[in-house]
């Protein structure tokens, strides 16, 4: 990214809106709460994975490549962010 820019995503559910980062589980998993663990809450730069992408990191140290084929990040709208928080929140 070359700007400061917060970066939209145009979401099925609620159209053009601010993006936020989610793992791939916290994104396709709709039964179970998997926890959520919240990196980063600065608004326009949302970040957070599962309690099981927490483990994974904390056990690799860092962001590695490993991690982040496990993490397989997921672009989702602020407004899915906050459901899905509230649906893996414990
Ligand atoms: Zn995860
Ligand atoms: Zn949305």
């Amino acid at each position: 990214m070359t700007d400061d820019a917060p970066l939209i995503v145009d979401c099925d559910v609620h159209g053009k809106g601010v993006a936020a980062v989610v793992c791939r589980h916290l994104c396709t998993e709709k039964a179970v709460p998997l926890g959520f663990v919240e990196n980063s809450d600065t608004p326009g730069d949302r970040q957070a994975w599962c309690d099981q992408c927490e483990a994974f990191f904390l056990e690799q140290g860092d962001l590695t490549e490993e991690f982040q084929a496990f993490n397989d990040m997921a672009l989702v709208c602020e407004a899915c962010y906050e459901i899905i928080r509230n649906k893996h929140a414990r």
